[in-house]
């Protein structure tokens, strides 16, 4: 009798979450001998995709560890691990060590989703089950009646029943004329590209100030480029800075309760307009007074003050801006998926750049080593960045800011972060899925999914066998950049998944 084939396209975090919850799971059901799992992996190694495969020391988690354990329900099996293992990752760990809320390097973390796949990988071959990891690139699908046929790199083909899409965070290919000038790196990772091309005296222009380019100035700075650093963004806004002991807001106001009442009351969904209302309340209730909102704006302000600013604000517990989205980790995603496709995209226009600095903060550790490289005069900020043009004769970068103000760089990296919509993706795979008509982009970003079961859907219809996680699904859903959140959705698609198979066989 063939085995029933579940195919993950992706090793990384997302697909080995997944892989361990499915084995987990099918095992327990007594079925994990009538089903085999494969990762199909581009990668030689299994866990070190985009974000984990770093090698560079200053790469850190932007999330504290008791927030990053791979397995469903076990968030901190990271940091228990970490105390487990202290002897042999101390000096991988770069803050609060032995602590839950300690930060570590991204490599390390890299090594325990290696070491975690590797372990259930055995334990599920000793169990009988039938599981492979095939490296290859996926580059795309056909569905077939029952399943669907993958093609993969060296025209090899593998069938499989049920399908799982988690290639991970596609760089953006926003500057498409820019790709394969000499001087031009489209993406800070691999930073190799970066260290072997780009002379450690030489100035360097950044594209972008959030979290990807604070990871490219570390990158520099841990291979002691001594040049001018220049980041160029549209709102020169960097993240702000996590607070040491993060304060939790116990939130009255902007609730997931309230936006249920506006529902209740309203038989719509609630608007952006009346969110941010809730919170402006909400923070004002937590700052104890009124709030000169037009003061918190930070895009007339230079890059450098603001951080300074932060650096404090964050020793000294935060504030309602920064704690505030951080205590609704686990509410905003439900929130966001109560916004109607017009005020996610009304969200992401007005809110969105702002949201992002608060909530998706950068380390403390990080922030004082940004702060270091501006006080040493070696890096500023340029807001309103307009364009980036090639000027042949100059043999340089050409970069318009500030009506009509322009730089040359020799020497450019796109930092501007992972793509949002599917048609940015610098993803072969991604491309051919979406020309193929086999997934549906979504106007907020990513693609169109079932956000309960993670099943993938085209025109209105859900696939029975074909699934989504991690950044592709980052328009229907909000936290998809954090582990913690996948790993919850995993869950969800594990249940979902398993009981098309179980049902089946019945
Ligand atoms: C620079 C960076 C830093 C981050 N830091 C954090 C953090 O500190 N904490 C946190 O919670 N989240 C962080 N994230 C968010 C992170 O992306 C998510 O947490 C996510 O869960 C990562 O897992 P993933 O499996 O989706 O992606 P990845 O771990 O990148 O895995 C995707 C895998 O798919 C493979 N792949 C892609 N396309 C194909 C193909 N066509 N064929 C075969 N294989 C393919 C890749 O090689 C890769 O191994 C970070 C993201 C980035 C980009």
């Amino acid at each position: 009798m063939s085995l029933t084939n579940i195919t993950i396209i992706g090793g990384g975090a997302c697909g080995i979450s997944a892989f361990i919850e499915l084995f987990l799971q099918l095992r327990i059901a007594g079925r994990h001998r009538q089903v085999s799992i494969t990762i199909i992996e581009e990668n030689e190694e299994v866990g070190k995709g985009l974000a984990f495969g770093t090698k560079q020391p200053g790469h850190i988690l932007n999330t504290q560890a008791s927030l990053m354990g791979i397995h469903f329900t076990e968030p901190e099996h990271f940091s228990e691990w970490l105390i487990a293992h202290e002897h042999r990752v101390a000096e991988e760990v770069v803050d609060n060590q032995g602590e839950n809320e300690a930060f570590t390097t991204r490599r390390l973390y890299g090594d325990y989703l290696k070491e975690q796949f590797e372990h259930y990988f055995k334990l599920a071959q000793e169990e009988g089950m039938h599981v492979q990891v095939i490296h290859a690139s996926a580059i795309h699908v056909k569905q077939l009646e029952a399943g669907f046929e993958v093609q993969m790199s060296g025209n090899e083909t593998h069938s499989c029943d049920f399908l799982v899409l988690s290639p991970g965070t596609p760089v953006a290919n926003n500057y498409p004329d820019l790709e394969g000038k000499e001087n031009y790196f489209g993406s800070p990772w691999p930073s190799s590209a970066i260290l072997e091309n780009i002379p450690k005296h030489a100035d360097i222009g950044i594209l972008g100030c959030s979290l990807s380019a604070v990871d490219a100035l570390m990158t520099l700075t841990d291979n002691d480029y001594k040049g001018k650093i220049t980041c160029y963004s549209p709102d020169g806004l960097m993240p702000r800075v996590q607070s040491q002991s993060q304060q939790m807001v116990d939130c009255k106001h902007i609730t997931i309760r309230n936006l249920h009442q506006i529902q209740r009351n309203e038989l719509r969904n609630p608007t952006v307009k009346e969110i941010f209302r809730l919170f402006m309340r909400e923070a004002e209730a937590y700052a104890g007074g009124k709030i000169d909102w037009k003061a918190t704006k930070r895009t007339d302000k230079p890059a450098d003050q603001l951080l300074a600013q932060d650096i404090e604000i964050a020793k000294n517990g935060g504030d309602a801006l920064t704690n505030i989205p951080y205590s609704l980790r686990y509410e905003s995603s439900e929130m966001w998926k109560w916004l109607d496709k017009s005020e996610k995209l009304k969200f992401k226009k007005w809110l969105g750049n702002y949201w992002s600095v608060n909530r998706h903060c950068m380390p403390l550790v990080n922030a004082e080593r940004v702060n270091g490289l501006f006080k040493s005069a070696q890096l500023r900020v340029v807001p309103f960045l307009q364009d980036v043009v090639f000027d042949e004769k100059k043999n340089a970068f050409q970069l318009t800011y500030d009506d009509g103000e322009e730089a040359f760089e020799k020497y450019i990296i796109n930092a501007t972060g992972p793509a949002a919509s599917v048609e940015m993706m610098k993803s072969e795979l991604i491309q051919n899925l979406a020309k193929g008509g086999i997934i549906e982009p979504e106007p907020a970003g990513g693609i169109k999914i079932n956000t309960e079961t993670m099943q993938v859907i085209t025109g209105h219809v859900p696939y029975p066998n074909f699934y989504a996680i991690g950044h592709i699904t980052n328009g229907l859903l909000l936290d998809v950049n954090a582990v913690w959140f996948n790993v919850k959705m995993i869950g969800n698609l594990s249940r979902h998944l398993i009981s098309q198979i179980i049902g089946n066989a019945s």
